[in-house]
């Protein structure tokens, strides 16, 4: 039986070679391969800009910082998301205020972001769901109108596009994941994008302490200054080490994902029981394919698990993104009293959708057992 993970992080020997040689040298952190790593990832995504820090939660979690929202201050939040996108506005004191999502493309609804506005909000966040982007134009416009920045949580897209501008850029900054089943990884690791100079400096300030001279820029040791609060929010070389090769490959790995994810969609269709959600790209966006999430059919939604179940048994690797919306866990339900028929979109998605693999690790043949995995797993549970 061939396995078929859902994610696999894809290390082959330049990596580990990059890696050992950071090893084998006298520095760790505060070395030239981070610098490398943020020219090279400035260069791919065209931003003026790039700031590396430790993960995508701290370079969202430096941004509320930087900006200096906390206490008192409002920030929109999509409510389908990973927690780190709402955490991020928590851990500076502010209120997160979530907004459903639009059930074609699971991306937030434009729609419903001006009546969350209030005199408190201070941001908007966005995340581009899935690697499709979202409706930036309609957001940036509305974000204007009222004099607000926008935050994109780039965790699944890069590679994604409007127009050939990459996320991140279409607001006022961007934070990627390099998690390890993204689609790159330093095994942790993030990386802020932005145009903005000013705001670029205060990141790197306060991502490493607030100290104002790295330990190469002190003409003698301890010759420097503390000129606020901050954080330990860097990169370290071997994860800089791995983020300069995986970068490399990066367009190979979007190409595979946008084979599979077009033979993927093309297999599923006339499948009755369940519909896609478009995560795919347009005329003027191009998506990161990060992978295809299917809805089950009210019928078979609640026979979810059975599926799900099957498929691993035939050895098909799949997930939920995500498994409830931010606003539906423990944390935000006691802090906000969200009811379970508030977000009714977002709860939809999360309830009666699976999702399947299309990564780099797998085949346009792969696409093909999957499918027939589903629809056997399907009558199995039926
Ligand atoms: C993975 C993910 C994150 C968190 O990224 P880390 O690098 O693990 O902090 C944030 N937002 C979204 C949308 C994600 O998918």
């Amino acid at each position: 039986m061939r396995v078929i993970p859902f994610g696999k992080p894809m290390i082959g020997e330049a990596e580990r070679n990059a890696v050992l040689a950071v090893l084998e040298g006298p520095t760790l952190v505060h070395g030239p391969r981070t610098k490398d790593f943020e020219n090279a990832f400035a260069e791919y995504t065209g931003a003026e800009h790039a700031i590396s820090c430790s993960s995508c939660t701290a370079g969202l979690h430096l941004y509320y910082f930087a900006l200096g929202i906390g206490p008192g201050d409002e920030v929109i939040v999509p409510a389908q998301t990973h927690t780190a996108t709402a955490h991020a506005v928590e851990l500076v004191g502010a209120r997160t205020v979530f907004v459903d999502a639009e059930p074609r493309t699971g991306n937030m609804d434009v729609d419903l972001v001006e009546a969350a506005i209030t005199a408190r909000t201070k941001a908007i966040s966005v995340v581009h769901y899935l690697g499709r982007m979202a409706d930036m134009p309609r957001l940036r416009a509305l974000a204007d109108k009222h004099g607000l920045p926008i935050l994109e949580d780039c965790a699944l897209a890069i590679g994604t596009r409007l127009d050939g501008k990459h996320a991140g850029l279409l607001g006022d900054a961007g934070c990627f994941s390099f998690y390890p089943v993204k689609h790159m990884t330093t095994a942790e690791g993030g990386m802020v994008i932005t145009n903005n100079a000013d705001l670029a400096a205060k990141l790197r300030l306060q991502r490493a302490f607030c100290v104002d001279r790295t330990p190469g820029e002190r003409s003698m040791p301890g010759i420097y200054d503390v000129v606020g609060l901050g954080f330990n929010y860097r990169m370290n070389e071997l994860e800089a080490a791995l983020g300069i090769e995986q970068l490399r490959r990066v367009d190979s790995f979007l190409e595979a994902r946008r084979a599979n994810y077009t033979a993927l969609a093309a297999a599923l269709h006339g499948i009755d029981e369940i519909s896609v959600i478009d995560s795919g790209s347009t005329d003027r966006s191009q998506s990161s394919h990060y992978c295809l999430s299917l809805l089950l059919n009210d019928a078979l939604a609640a026979k979810r698990p059975g599926i799900v179940a099957a498929m691993k048994a035939r050895g098909v690797g799949t997930s939920v993104y995500y498994p409830r919306p931010v606003p539906h866990m423990s944390y935000y339900k006691n802090k906000y009293g969200h009811g379970e028929g508030s977000f009714p979109v977002a709860a939809r998605l999360s309830g009666t959708s699976i999702a399947l693999p299309v990564g780099p690790h797998l085949t346009v043949e792969d696409m093909h057992s999957i499918v027939d995995t589903l629809k056997e797993s399907i009558c199995e549970v039926q």
